[in-house]
């Protein structure tokens, strides 16, 4: 491997850079965390939104469907009673009896008739109305919510590109201090990290990993004092570093 002055090789050197890539990393999983809840909370509204949409769609095509059938159904009345005063008058021109029982047993069809569909106008009138004020309620929530969502995202928006400077200038101390280290400790440190709540590199204080909260072998807390090699938990595999000058408390 190339020898490059700028990258760290004593194992004291290089948890320290590994215990600034944490700092910073702390710096951000915040802000990153805070980011990912906002992004969240806009999609749960933006899912409700569209589920309350695509119910008042619904019921406005339900709501179609009824008027259409009005308008079906009050032709048809007005044409039974278009029929009905015609067989009216009919009937009053009638002078023989059998012919007049027939013209009344006609009328009396028609009238039946008329009555059902007076009775099925009647229901629909109300069926429409319901969905009227119905769809009338729903409209009222989804304007609260949409005014809600639309409040969350003009919010967001701003929080978002204040974190996203934030995060893109951490991220920048970051990279030239992971530059510092070889890429594959920096890789192995972001896998712990990534597996235990973002600390890839902790303190061991009185012989145990506080990480993990396990204490370490003898042997294996006198290498983390003496920093002469890079050690890892055996329990957490957390990178561990300790400070030699520490008073002892326990
Ligand atoms: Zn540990």
């Amino acid at each position: 491997m190339q020898a490059n002055p700028a990258i760290a090789t004593s194992p004291q050197e290089i948890i320290n850079v590994l215990r600034k890539l944490q700092a910073l990393d702390d710096e951000t999983r915040e802000i990153r965390n805070r980011r990912a809840e906002r992004m969240e909370h806009l999609e749960r509204l933006r899912k409700v939104i569209a589920h309350m949409q695509r119910e008042i769609d619904d019921k406005r095509g339900k709501l179609t469907e009824a008027e259409t059938w009005h308008k079906t159904k009050s032709a048809e009345l007005d044409a039974d009673k278009d029929r009905l005063s015609k067989s009216k008058s009919k009937l009053s021109g009638v002078t023989r009896s059998r012919e007049y029982v027939a013209v009344n047993k006609e009328l009396d069809i028609i009238r039946k008739n008329i009555a059902t569909k007076e009775d099925e106008v009647a229901k629909l009138v109300v069926a429409i109305d319901e969905f009227r004020a119905a769809i009338a309620k729903e409209e009222e929530k989804f304007r609260d919510w949409r005014a809600e969502a639309d409040e969350a995202e003009r919010d967001n928006q701003a929080s978002l590109d204040s974190m996203d400077v934030k995060i893109a200038e951490v991220d920048g101390r970051r990279k030239a201090i992971a530059a510092q280290v070889e890429r594959s400790i920096v890789s192995r440190y972001h896998k712990i990290a990534e597996a235990r709540q973002g600390r890839g590199v902790v303190e061991m204080t009185n012989d145990i990993c506080t990480g993990c909260n396990m204490a370490l072998q003898p042997r294996f807390a006198e290498m983390v004092l003496r920093a002469t090699s890079l050690v890892q938990c055996p329990h957490c595999s957390r990178y561990l570093y300790g400070d030699p000058e520490a008073p002892v408390t326990a």
